[in-house]
């Protein structure tokens, strides 16, 4: 078996600066020259996985296939490098205390003194070792969250350390720090940079190449500055100035020669880095002019990390059609205020997407979105609680059953109509995340339907994360009056896509999509959304 390489990614001076788009941008570009790329992120806080985490404070919670709730970086990876990544490709402090914690209960310790050097940042490395061989990787990039100087994040650099004292030449370190601008002298400075790499070395760790962040041209003489300053070679200091798109960036690393210069260092002989695909993807973004404005009422209003996936998918869409899309907020706590405001932004957006959503808040001017598109035509995307939404909708306005609700919903168990329960054979999953039904599983999808028409196909696999679904008792009744069910899981006793008769697209799934949508490949059940918009404002 061929040597895994290593790149291991650190930022310095503040967080926000795109370390995850360098790990996968630096991937992407290999992927393109034909090798197994894998990436992987390193959270040095003490939650032992994202899934309980605010989206408040930390965006999103991005699922993958094996059912692993991580963070949304790893969205961007797999966005970047279109490989299902695995769960051992997100690991935090947390997880790996508790790992050693167990073990030291276990008595694998042999009642030896644990601590944090060597143990947990042995156990840091383990877990990247077995990462890179789970997924194969010739190239396997590491991201380490957090800026150098956290306090947290100290094991994690010292792990570094020992990671190149044992595999020598086969990890290659990449800085990512900011160069501020100052108005009053109009001048980009370096010295922070100069102080965070001090800091990386004082760890015992020489960065081989940084990337210098900054909203601005960068000078030339600025890159051989902290070069100098940084014991660099002059040519591994690479801009990276702010883009117009994230997509933009692997082709703008390439222009300073990332993969040459990458390769040389890690000895990798004669790439050829083919970025086409993502020079026409570019390309086909940057001539998308029309504006077509979504809707999206979810319960984090404005925070575009919270729904970063779906919104990313909302974007690839747009730009299969040339368009480009605008998000429009909807508050749903207004919307059942009847706020005038509000109520307006449904009639000026030209489709909604309910997005999915945990809890009770909002949800019943949920129910009024999806009834005015119901009643108005609108385009309507629901995404697992947005499609629970438009079921209980349907039930009460159209079946007349007015005390429709979600088990979820209901705490007082008020209503004697739960269109959607808690699902039946919950206590038979085994999937990690105790009792939420996670990751991938089949969904059949019936011919004839709108759904059959985007995906063009009859089976596929779709990401999950929730712990309610569809009450089959109802099926029958919704059905007869042009609600239907046109994905199933292969037992067709799961509800998996449920769509309306007589509606230019009104389409809600269980599963979340957006984590299967890639920039240049945008998910069929978005690319119908949008097409169905671009045909209805012909
Ligand atoms: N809260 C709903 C459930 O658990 C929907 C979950 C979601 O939208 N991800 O089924």
């Amino acid at each position: 078996m061929k040597r895994t390489k290593f790149i291991v990614v650190t930022g310095g001076v503040c967080s926000s600066l795109g370390k995850g788009i360098v790990a996968s941008s630096t991937a992407a570009i290999f992927k393109s020259a034909g090798l197994k790329v894998a990436v992987m992120k390193l959270d040095p806080y003490i939650n032992v996985d994202p899934g309980t985490m605010s989206p408040f404070q930390h965006g999103e919670v991005f699922v993958l296939d094996d059912g692993a709730e991580t963070d949304l970086d790893l969205g961007h990876y797999e966005r970047f490098i279109d490989t299902p990544l695995s769960s051992f490709c997100s690991v935090t402090a947390g997880k790996v205390y508790s790992e050693v914690l167990t073990e030291e209960r276990e008595g694998k310790y042999l009642g030896g003194t644990i601590q944090v050097v060597p143990h947990i940042t042995g156990k840091i490395l383990s877990k990247i070792e077995l990462a890179a061989k789970k997924m194969k990787a010739d190239i396997f990039v590491i991201e380490i969250g957090g800026t150098v100087g956290d306090i947290e994040g100290e094991p994690f650099l010292e792990m570094l350390r020992q990671m190149r004292y044992k595999y020598g030449k086969d990890v290659l370190s990449m800085h990512v720090t900011l160069l501020p601008y100052l108005a009053a002298s109009n001048e980009l400075k370096t010295k922070p940079t100069q102080l965070s790499v001090r800091e990386l070395r004082r760890m015992g760790v020489t960065p081989d190449i940084i990337f210098c962040r900054a909203d601005t041209k960068i000078p030339k003489a600025l890159l051989k500055k902290v070069a100098y300053f940084c014991d660099v070679d002059e040519e591994a200091v690479i801009p990276a100035e702010t883009a117009h798109s994230i997509y933009e960036i692997p082709l703008k690393f390439q222009k300073y020669n990332l993969g040459k210069i990458v390769s040389d260092k890690l000895k990798f002989k004669r790439l050829k880095f083919k970025l086409s695909e993502w020079e026409k993807g570019v390309m086909a973004m940057k001539k998308a002019k029309q504006i077509l404005t979504i809707g999206l009422a979810g319960k984090y209003n404005e925070l575009d990390d919270a729904y970063l996936s779906v919104i990313e998918a909302a974007k690839a869409a747009g730009f299969a059609f040339q368009k480009k899309i605008q998000i429009q907020w909807i508050d749903t706590e207004k919307i059942e205020d009847k706020d005038k405001n509000e109520l307006q932004k449904l009639e000026e957006v030209d489709g909604i997407i309910v997005p999915g959503g945990f809890g009770n808040r909002g949800t019943e001017g949920k129910i009024q979105v999806a009834q005015y598109c119901r009643t108005h035509q609108k385009p309507y995307l629901g995404l697992c609680l947005g499609s629970q939404i438009m079921a209980i909708e349907f039930a009460r306005n159209v079946l007349n059953i007015k005390d429709a609700q979600s088990e979820e919903f209901d705490e007082k168990k008020k209503s004697k109509n739960h269109i959607i329960h808690f699902m039946a054979d919950q206590r038979k999953i085994t999937k990690k995340g105790g009792t939420m039904r996670l990751g991938a599983y089949p969904c059949v999808i019936k011919k004839g339907t709108l759904a059959h028409k985007v995906y063009k196909n009859a089976k596929v696999s779709e990401r999950h994360r929730h712990r309610f679904e569809f009450n089959n008792k109802y099926r029958v009744q919704f059905e007869d009056q042009g609600f239907i069910i046109s994905g199933t899981s292969p037992n067709k006793k799961l509800v998996e896509i449920v769509e309306l008769k007589n509606h230019p697209y009104m389409i809600g799934s269980q599963f979340h999509p957006e984590f299967l949508s890639r920039p240049f490949r945008p998910h069929p059940l978005f690319h119908g959304f949008i097409e169905a918009i671009v045909k209805e404002k012909k």
